[in-house]
């Protein structure tokens, strides 16, 4: 894997060189082939995830928080396994990557440090490993975005639905977005360069007009697609550039729920 560059280069190696390996893959065989020697669950509340190496990283192994789901735990060590394979990746002087739940779910900013970076490169790198957006797009089976179909997918890919649902975003061919919610209010919004600035903030409660409201869901079952007026969601001038904006939801548990966001952009010219 020597010279592969960025996280989602080195990824898509992978799976080059193993054009077979089912989209439910076992990251423990992964593993293993590539000089991970050891991954063990722990019970420990330091960390979530744990990569012990070699400095010169002739040699890896992984420790996993016990009693971590088993999607999760894929993640996990698809994360640490980023550490160990990118090349740039080392820990702090005489330290190893021990990784908080933060960590494993790390977005890079601009304006974030390099430890906060090499977090954000491994989420990326975990992301393309279990979900490669190719293979997300040759799997799906509407055009349409549903969330219905992140479900089916998580399944199929053994992932969890909130880290298929921000894979599904970026692959799908349609402008999207996703927005968590929890108790009302929004947890996260994950927006792609090509989606609109969304003007409700982190923290903030749901907009009086989102279809969000207009649903008693229960945990599993999801809305259609319906049209929404834009500014709902958007600010008056982010609406303008929006021919159609749509919303679903799917209720989780514990009064979580996503809603995936639908934006049909007014062709310019
Ligand atoms: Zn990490």
């Amino acid at each position: 894997m020597d010279g592969v560059g960025s996280p989602t280069a080195l990824a898509a190696r992978i799976h080059e060189l193993d054009p077979d390996l089912p989209v439910d893959f076992s990251i423990e065989d992964l593993c293993r082939r590539l000089d991970i020697d050891k991954i063990e669950d722990k019970p420990v509340s330091s960390f979530a995830a744990m990569l012990l190496m070699h400095p010169d990283k002739a040699w890896g192994s992984i420790v996993v928080a016990q009693g971590t789901s088993p999607r999760r735990r894929r993640f996990s060590i698809g994360h640490e396994l980023g550490h160990f394979l990118i090349n740039s990746h080392r820990p702090r002087e005489g330290m190893q990557f021990a990784c908080s739940h933060a960590d494993l779910g790390m977005e890079n900013t601009r304006e974030a440090s390099r430890a906060k970076k090499m977090e954000a490169e491994a989420n990326r790198f975990a992301a393309q490993l279990l979900m490669p957006p190719k293979r997300i797009r040759a799997n799906l089976r509407s055009r349409q975005p549903d969330l219905a179909e992140v479900v089916r997918l998580a399944e199929e890919f053994d992932v969890s639905k909130a880290a298929m649902a921000r894979s599904y975003v970026d692959a799908h061919r349609e402008t999207l977005a996703l927005v968590v919610v929890r108790n009302g209010k929004i947890e996260q919004a994950y927006r792609p360069d090509d989606f609109p600035w969304i003007e409700p903030r982190i923290g903030e409660p749901i907009p009086d007009d989102s279809i969000v409201h207009d649903h008693r869901l229960l945990p599993g079952q999801i809305t259609a697609m319906e049209e929404c007026d834009p500014e709902t969601w958007l600010g008056a001038s982010a609406a303008r550039k929006v021919e159609l904006l749509s919303e679903q939801v799917l209720a989780q548990k514990n009064d979580w729920s996503m809603v995936l966001l639908h934006a049909e952009i007014v062709e310019s010219g």
